[in-house]
């Protein structure tokens, strides 16, 4: 049966809540690349709204800037529409987040990637980019007709944990990344594993970074896991673990319990929740030891 709807396309972001709120916040929806949601239509998991608000004039959502906080800290600000190609091909967030345009660079075929955004992928909140977001403590600007909202990635995916079936009302503006400095002993790692290996959404995807210091003490280490239908999730005690020790195989032995234990994941009708975990915890060990192994001065790890 073909289903009819409006499409509306407002050239800014009040006019795109103004038409949110007249046209019913459970009858429309908005609508970036829309890669996301016509894969839902199609397959009949998700009901075709009367009215498709269409994000795509909105040229303030397509903007990647440095910007500074009023205590002086400075943060990149990427805007919801940005395309996920535009990511990967943009110098700020290659000299800063290398970690998040090594995910997006994993993301589906170019074809699609010109299409698809960064908003969407996170409002999916199963999406690639989520991981290596979640070790960059990314924030997430909200706009709910009134007022500008920030929420921490991390929050927003603990929520969409406990209310699985609540749509997500409010519209994402920016993602904020705080920027740091990076040294000569940092490192960087993303690593996704599909059942293909490109253009599939990943079974499990981990990210990491830190730096390690003239002792060979891992420092300021944050870790993510995602993958499939689960959430992604910051890897507390592994980080835990890890932080001012120095490497040494006893310690990865640790960091590879601590992530089995810590990543909750359920089986599907191909892999077992201890396949994935074991894949996650043998991913992220192999990664630190390559790094060491580099000598802790190489960066990326693809
Ligand atoms: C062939 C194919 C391969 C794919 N491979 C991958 C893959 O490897 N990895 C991966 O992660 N994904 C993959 N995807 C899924 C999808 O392409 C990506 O997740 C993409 O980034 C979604 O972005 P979008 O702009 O198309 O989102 P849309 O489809 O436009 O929207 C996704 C969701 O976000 C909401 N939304 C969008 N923008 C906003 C906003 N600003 N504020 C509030 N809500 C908003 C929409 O209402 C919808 O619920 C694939 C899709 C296809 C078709």
């Amino acid at each position: 049966m073909v289903t009819r709807c409006k499409v509306w396309r407002p050239k800014n972001l009040q006019e795109a809540w103004s038409i949110h709120s007249q046209t019913g916040i459970d009858q429309s929806c908005f609508v970036s690349g829309g890669t996301w949601l016509r894969t839902q239509w199609e397959a009949g998991l998700l009901n075709s709204p009367s009215d498709i608000i269409s994000l795509e004039s909105l040229e303030e959502l397509k903007k990647i800037i440095v910007q500074r906080t009023e205590n002086n800290q400075e943060f990149v600000k990427i805007g919801s529409s940005t395309t996920i190609a535009d990511c990967i091909k943009n110098p700020i967030l290659r000299k800063n987040t290398e970690a998040l345009v090594m995910s997006c660079e994993k993301i589906a075929a170019p074809s699609i990637r010109n299409q698809a955004t960064i908003g969407g992928n996170i409002l999916t909140a199963v999406g690639d980019t989520l991981p290596a977001l979640l070790i960059y403590d990314a924030e997430l600007t909200w706009y709910d007709g009134k007022l500008f909202e920030s929420e921490l990635l991390e929050k927003w995916l603990i929520t969409r944990q406990f209310e699985p079936h609540k749509n997500e009302t409010r519209l994402l503006v920016h993602i904020n990344i705080p920027l740091e400095e990076n040294s000569k002993k940092s490192f960087y790692f993303h690593k996704k594993i599909g059942r293909r290996k490109t253009f599939t959404p990943a079974i499990v995807s981990v990210a990491g970074k830190g730096k390690i210091n003239n002792l060979n003490n891992f420092q300021s280490v944050t870790l993510a896991v995602g993958g499939g239908s689960s959430l992604p999730i910051k890897l507390f005690e592994a980080e835990r673990v890890l932080n001012g020790f120095p490497f040494s195989l006893s310690l990865l032995k640790k960091v590879h319990t601590a992530i089995f234990d810590e990543y909750v994941v359920v089986s599907d009708a191909f892999m077992t929740d201890q396949y994935k975990k074991t894949v996650a915890a043998n991913l992220i060990t192999a990664e630190l030891c390559n790094i060491v192994e580099q000598g802790g001065d190489q960066n990326a790890v693809g």
